[in-house]
């Protein structure tokens, strides 16, 4: 794409370490391709994207476009067909599970739409998930967990049963599981599928906030409104992509999105240096 900076040419910091590439996703080519039998289904065939860190970007397309199966690529939950995909500038091709697994620990947060949250377990439990995983200890776990619920308004949820949550609530919680591990790109499938109209205000607003703290958001969904939160829309029929429409630079705030003043700004900034 034209402007965007060359990926292999990550600069070097001042202590001699090397920075992230500026894009953090480049999918190349990438074909997916699933076999039932005699049945060869063409998910994706041919899909070229660069994301660059602290994009935010809506993936929109029709049922059966194509939208999941990149999505699962993107997060390393499954490996394309034909085609390259380079995370961070590395392909992963070249990953062993072990490493791959690790990567969508560390790097990777997901959302989905059923929420997925563990039943009969309390939410600070569920959020410690994803931690437990990447090995923290307890206190420390315990810390990030419930500071994740704050981040999403559910302190006073914590200790609540998924049953005893609304569906927007159950979403929050399970933004945070996404955020708890601190990753620098969130992928939610279709996050507001399953929501009210205020509930997905209430949750678009959070995946606002996340992208102004610089995390890279990438989210499916073919709701219009939803899209609009996006700083850039990427729409999808039967496996290519057919546009690409830029609404907000990069750089900047999410569309619609307004830096709460105050206290909060403070936590604002203090999250935005954690990232
Ligand atoms: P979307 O999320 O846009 O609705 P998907 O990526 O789920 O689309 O599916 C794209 C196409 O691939 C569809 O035709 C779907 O039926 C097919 N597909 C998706 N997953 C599988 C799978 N695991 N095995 C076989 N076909 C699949
Ligand atoms: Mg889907």
């Amino acid at each position: 794409m034209p402007g965007e900076a060359d990926p292999t040419s990550a600069a070097a910091e001042p202590d001699g370490q090397r920075r992230s590439p500026t894009n953090v996703i480049m999918v190349e080519n990438v074909v997916k391709t699933y076999v039932l039998g005699e049945i060869q289904v063409h998910a994706l065939r041919g899909v070229s994207l660069t994301i660059q860190r602290g994009d935010f970007v809506a993936i929109m397309g029709a049922s059966g476009s194509g939208k999941s199966t990149l999505m699962h690529i993107l997060g390393c939950l499954d490996l394309p067909t034909r085609g390259r995909y380079l995370l961070d500038g590395v392909d992963v091709r070249g990953m062993s599970e072990d490493e791959l697994a690790d990567v969508r620990n560390r790097k990777i947060g997901f959302v989905f739409q059923s929420f997925n949250l563990i039943p009969r377990t309390q939410a600070l439990v569920n959020v410690e998930l994803p931690l437990i995983y990447a090995g923290v200890r307890k206190g420390d776990r315990r810390r990030r967990a419930e500071r994740a619920l704050e981040e999403v308004g559910l302190a006073d949820r914590m200790h609540h049963l998924p049953s005893e949550l609304s569906g927007g609530q159950q979403q929050r919680v399970a933004v945070a599981r996404a955020i708890a591990t601190n990753p620098a790109i969130v992928l939610a499938d279709e996050p507001t599928g399953n929501l009210d109209t205020t509930a997905t205000h209430e949750v678009m607003d959070i995946f606002s906030r996340l992208n102004a703290q610089r995390r890279t958001v990438v989210l499916i969904t073919h709701e219009e409104d939803v899209a609009r939160h996006a700083k850039r829309v990427v729409r999808l029929v039967d496996g290519q992509v057919v546009e690409d429409r830029r609404q907000a630079p990069v750089a900047g705030l999410p569309p619609g999105y307004t830096v709460p003043s105050g206290a909060e700004a403070q936590a604002h900034a203090a999250a935005r240096s954690r990232v």
